[in-house]
């Protein structure tokens, strides 16, 4: 796990390493591949071509204000699951301000919507708490071989929105696994091969896997929960949709999440043809 206490104090030095990161053969110019690159804070500039562009744009940050070294911090408290306590330490942002770029850091991670095949397990779940209001429908899938996964909320646990779900993520002909809730019952009609198991019976074995999954989701939702005491009412309901991205993407992308720099290098939104 990446820490704070290796990062240069100053934005200049952080730009520096962050460059050396996302450039480990070295910085060359976009248009000519000059190696006579100057790094400034506010922009690169080739002094061949005599032309300068910016790497904040080439990151989708063009209307940032944070600085370098505030976005590195941000970036590595975040993967590292810190409280707002320590990133306002780490980068001198308020709690609203902090909760507002995570938003934004979640929404930048890859979402999949590629249908799974094979030896699939399918479950649902009510994380948070029905009396507060703040209780969400979740449907998973989990890909037994490859343990990739995919969340979505449904509205009920209806034959429509169960099979919705499905024709959205599993292929037809996939081995589906799952509990003997009547709204699995139809699967085989759809084309699915379905193996049911029932969990009121200690039955689980079949959907261990998925029900691994939620064990896992429940508790990264407590903890991202209560890193901000502030907005604990309605929480899950208010931030479901990043937290289902961001749980997703740390199972199915976790090379996004090995350094900042890994994360902040696949943002590179504006290429240079
Ligand atoms: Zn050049």
């Amino acid at each position: 796990m990446y820490t704070l206490a290796k990062l240069p104090p100053d934005d200049q030095g952080c730009l520096n390493i962050l460059v050396c990161e996302l450039y480990p053969d070295g910085l060359i110019c976009p248009w000519e591949g000059h190696n006579s690159v100057l790094v400034r804070l506010k922009y690169l500039w080739c002094r061949l071509c005599r032309r300068k562009w910016s790497l904040k744009k080439m990151l989708g940050f063009t209307n940032s204000k944070l600085g370098w070294r505030q976005l590195i911090s941000l970036v590595t408290c975040w993967q590292g699951k810190l409280s707002p306590g320590d990133i306002f330490v780490a980068t001198g942002l308020a709690y609203p301000t902090t909760q507002r770029w995570l938003e934004r850091l979640r929404s930048r991670l890859p979402v999949d919507i590629s249908p799974l095949s094979g030896l699939l397990e399918t479950d649902q779940s009510w994380p948070g708490h029905k009396k507060h209001g703040n209780q969400a429908l979740i449907m998973g899938l989990l890909d037994r071989d490859g343990k990739d996964i995919r969340l979505a909320a449904i509205p009920d646990m209806e034959q429509d929105s169960v099979e919705g779900f499905l024709d959205a993520y599993a292929e037809v002909g996939s081995l589906i696994y799952a509990d003997a809730h009547a709204s699995h019952l139809s699967l085989e009609d759809v084309g699915y091969g379905l193996v049911l198991c029932n969990h009121d019976r200690g039955h689980f074995g079949p959907t261990n896997g998925i029900e691994g999954v939620w064990s896992s989701f429940d508790r990264f939702v407590m903890r991202t929960r209560d890193r901000f005491l502030v907005t604990r009412d309605r929480f899950l309901v208010r931030f479901l949709p990043g937290l289902l991205q961001e749980f997703q993407a740390r199972t199915n992308h976790s090379e996004w999440f090995t350094s900042p720099y890994a994360y902040i290098k696949k943002l590179q939104v504006f290429r240079f043809s």
